[in-house]
């Protein structure tokens, strides 16, 4: 504008000096305005000498906008930009600019029955991954929010039942939550909780520890057929569950799975090959059982004092019959035993109802007090394999036999080669022992005290065997010692 103004004084100067002859000392008027400036363009004045009539123009600068308050247009959103405008309040020219997106508000927990996520509070949109709820008790622990329903943990690639929730009686657990595949019953998920009955789908392959622990109300368990282990203590104490299917997938059972259980009848597939001790220990109701033949060893109180038990089932694979593995079961009258058991451990049949026994060929070991007390065993016959009857050297133990007071026949095989301490102490009715082998043979058995048929009263003791018949004579007083 300056420079337009300095050029339009020089050209005034110029036309004067040719006007005037270029003599004239001009006499000018003061600038008057001859076009008014407006917001963005020069106006223009002018003014004239008195002595020659020159004019001479220059520019004036616009006045520039005379802007009013910015005022919203558009509102930002979450995620898009707003637009704000002015106008000029001379010319009423406006223009605009944009506002930053305000960015999401801080999320929410949103839920349904399965999942929670964040919800942005002012346009809805999920700002976190949808996750399942992690319940306790009827309530997400993430997000607050209530769910119905068994409660789970879930897992990258499956997920496990780990509480009742909000359910009750009759106990239906799926075979996927979240889309994934239930695959365990977690540890104490149902401890000492009121359901009635449990199906368990074919997804679930572990029972964890203690998972129905003390389910005082439960009765009827039924099985998927994949399930391999179930866990120590995991039906413990459940007197009422007397329905149970153990399936042909399975291959563990823990220590004290069922103990005190209400089972009637259990069938154990061949698939087991592991069991803990006390497995069907005080299960008072258990009328029949059958061991598969995957078991090699029957483990330490197997069946103790299972009172009811009338009907054992061993299968050709059984190797050992553990340390009081039916002790206490005192309605069992008959048990046989396949080929392949070699060695029936401590007391593994003390108390119980056993009438007649017949220990196969096979049999190496008697542990001591196997028969301890079994008051209404009349016969018993030992096969060929057994060493001795009993341990030596074990004067505090309980012998074989000791206290079966009705035992009147007894068969022992030619293999024996010692008869422990108390092996027929208190068999009162024993006056006659059958030995397999000839009379030298039974001469040279090594005998331990107390060994022999005997009364033992208060230390007050009386023999009571009258003859061992052997196959080549019959031995009689000091000669059958
Ligand atoms: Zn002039
Ligand atoms: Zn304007
Ligand atoms: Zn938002
Ligand atoms: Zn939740």
């Amino acid at each position: 504008m300056k420079k337009k103004g300095i050029f339009a004084f020089l050209l005034g100067a110029v036309l004067c000096l040719g006007g005037c002859g270029g003599d004239c000392s001009h006499v000018w008027s003061t600038w008057a305005e001859e076009r008014a400036p407006t917001c963005t363009e020069e106006g223009m004045e002018k003014r004239i000498c008195s002595k020659c009539g020159k004019e001479e123009r220059r520019e004036t600068t616009a006045t520039g906008h005379k802007w009013g308050n910015w005022e919203e247009s558009k509102a930002p959103t979450c995620t898009e930009k707003g637009t704000q405008k002015r106008e000029c309040e001379i010319c009423h020219e406006s223009e605009s600019k944009q506002t930053d997106a305000l960015g999401h508000a801080e999320g929410v927990w949103t839920s349904d029955e399965e999942w929670h996520w964040k919800e942005c509070p002012v346009c809805g949109e999920i700002l976190s991954a949808r996750e399942p709820h992690k319940a306790e008790n009827g309530t997400c622990t993430v997000c607050g929010g209530e769910v119905v329903g068994l409660e789970y943990a879930v897992y990258e690639k499956e997920c496990h039942v780990i509480g009742i929730g909000t359910e009750e009686g009759d106990i239906v657990i799926p075979a996927t939550y979240s889309g994934k595949p239930v695959t365990e019953i977690g540890k104490s998920a149902f401890y000492c909780e009121e359901i009635t009955s449990v199906f368990i789908p074919g997804s679930v392959v572990y029972i964890r520890e203690g998972a129905f622990d003390d389910c005082e109300k439960l009765k009827s368990v039924r099985f998927g057929d994949h399930v391999k282990t179930i866990e120590t203590n995991a039906f413990l104490g459940d007197a009422l569950l007397s329905e149970i299917n153990l399936p042909e997938s399975l291959e563990t059972i823990g220590t004290e799975a069922f103990v005190g259980c209400g089972v009637t009848e259990i069938v154990i597939p061949d698939s087991v090959t592991e069991l803990g001790e006390s497995v069907f220990n005080r299960c008072k109701n258990l009328q029949s059982i059958s061991i598969g033949s995957g078991i090699k060893d029957l483990p330490l109180m197997f069946c103790y004092g299972a009172e009811n038990l009338t009907s054992v089932h061993l299968k050709e694979g059984l190797e050992t019959v553990g340390d009081s593995a039916f002790a206490e079961c005192s309605s069992l009258a008959q048990i046989a035993f396949p080929s392949s058991v070699h060695a029936i451990r401590e007391g593994a049949f003390e108390f119980s109802g056993l009438r007649e026994i017949v220990i196969p060929d096979t049999v190496k070991t008697l542990e001591n007090a196997v028969f301890y007390s079994c008051k209404a065993l009349v016969r018993a016959e030992i096969g060929n394999g057994v060493v001795s009857l009993g341990e030596m050297g074990q004067f505090a133990d309980v012998g074989v036999f000791e206290k079966c007071a009705a035992l009147k026949s007894v068969t022992i095989g030619s293999g024996v080669k010692s008869i422990a301490s108390r092996a027929f102490e208190n068999c009162v009715l024993l006056t006659s022992i059958f030995f397999k082998g000839s009379r030298e043979e039974w001469k040279a058995i090594k005998k331990e005290s107390r060994w022999a048929p005997s009364t033992n009263d208060w230390g007050m003791s009386q023999d009571v065997l009258q003859e061992v018949v052997c196959n080549n004579g019959t031995l009689t007083g000091t000669d059958m010692k």
